[in-house]
């Protein structure tokens, strides 16, 4: 018997989430984000689950590219962060994978490998995010450049810094510098992430970029209709190891954070941060337990937590610990930890194994 620590990936969320992108965006191409191990739920499963719906997939860096070669996707793979060496153009022409330009080094690179082994190219415009990209001012001096160097021509993207907020002005500003540096060159163009894909059609263009959506997370800050479309793609769950009864005044866990109110029951769950459960989720963040939420108490451990289920009759040794999936969602765990569900879905370690639910 293993630990009963698990993290069940269900495709057919995954896969109706991809449909909801698509159809948002009827007429975009949807280049669905598998990076960071499909935001935890496993490259090759998430690269499955969206057979048939992404008409392409893009990555981090080549090592992912390579993954998804190596389980069997044939869809064209484009790596987000570009080349870091000129062997890495060579590598991704023989692995078909399309590279994403945002660096006059890149451009060197590209003009020093011979002309029958350059792979298909993007190329980004830093439209406000000042992260990676060419100035929108060399636009179109960059697309000239690579119209020499390539067959076919290169996809225009840029990447929003705000979509996900409220306040639409620096999305809408960067999406006018972007059009004003592209448009008279007639290129194919790509703009929109999940939350774009939502608030933005104007942003949809010829490809969308979603990644965070397509695994059930809400990308929003604030509330925004249509997001409860969305639909969990992981489950984290774990197992009631230990019950015990505590007097009132007594403390629980590391430096004694929580302090019983009343005589309570504590059970203890076999999950902690070395499990992708966030340390600094705080007193209260909810764990569900059979129907009922329960909330948490003290402070996380490695391979732990303990939680109040003084008003929780569902919680006995063996029951099943919901930490997050659909209630609670990951994004209200992350709210309580200070943190983004990105990064608790990006994070997930290898130790906890991958269920696939089909
Ligand atoms: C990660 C990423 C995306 C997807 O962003 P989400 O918010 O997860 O939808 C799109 N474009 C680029 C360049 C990215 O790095």
């Amino acid at each position: 018997m293993s630990r009963p620590t698990v993290a069940r990936i269900d495709t057919r969320a995954i896969r109706a989430n991809g449909e909801l992108a698509r159809a948002l965006a009827p007429d975009s191409r949807l280049m669905a984000c598998l990076k960071a191990d499909a935001y935890g739920t496993g490259i090759a499963t998430a690269a499955g689950a969206l057979t048939g719906i992404a008409d392409g997939f893009a990555v981090a860096c080549i090592e992912e590219a390579l993954a998804l070669r190596a389980c069997g996707a044939r869809e064209p793979v484009l790596l987000l962060q570009g080349p870091h060496t000129r062997d890495e153009i060579e590598e991704a022409f023989a692995k078909r994978l399309s590279l994403c330009l945002s660096d006059a080094r890149h451009l060197e690179w590209l003009a020093q490998v011979s002309p029958e082994q350059r792979p298909d190219c993007w190329i980004k415009i830093d439209t406000g995010m000042h992260r990676l990209g060419f100035a929108p001012e060399s636009a179109a001096d960059v697309y000239a450049a690579v119209k020499t160097l390539l067959q076919r021509p290169a996809i225009l993207c840029t990447h929003f810094a705000a979509a996900d907020k409220a306040d639409r002005e620096a999305t809408e500003t960067q999406l006018d510098v972007f059009d004003k540096a592209t448009r008279k060159l007639g290129a194919a163009t790509s703009c929109a992430n999940s939350a774009a894909v939502f608030a933005y059609p104007e942003s949809h263009r010829d490809w969308i970029r979603p990644g965070y959506m397509l695994y059930g997370g809400n990308p929003f800050d604030h509330e925004r209709d249509g997001v409860d479309a969305l639909q969990a793609s992981m489950e984290l769950s774990a197992e009631v190891i230990a019950i015990r009864t505590i007097p009132a005044g007594d403390r629980v866990g590391y430096g004694g954070r929580w302090r019983a109110a009343r005589p309570s029951r504590i059970a203890t769950i076999a999950a902690g941060y070395g499990d992708g459960y966030p340390r600094h989720a705080a007193d209260g963040t909810p764990v569900r337990i059979g129907a009922l939420r329960s909330p948490l108490a003290g402070r996380v451990s490695m391979d732990m937590i303990t939680v109040d289920v003084t008003d929780n009759p569902d919680a006995t040794v063996g029951a099943r610990a919901i930490l997050w999936g659909r209630d609670p969602g990951v994004d209200e765990i992350a709210d309580q930890a200070g943190t983004i569900g990105y990064e608790l879905l990006a994070g997930m370690p290898k130790r906890v194994p991958r269920v696939t639910a089909r």
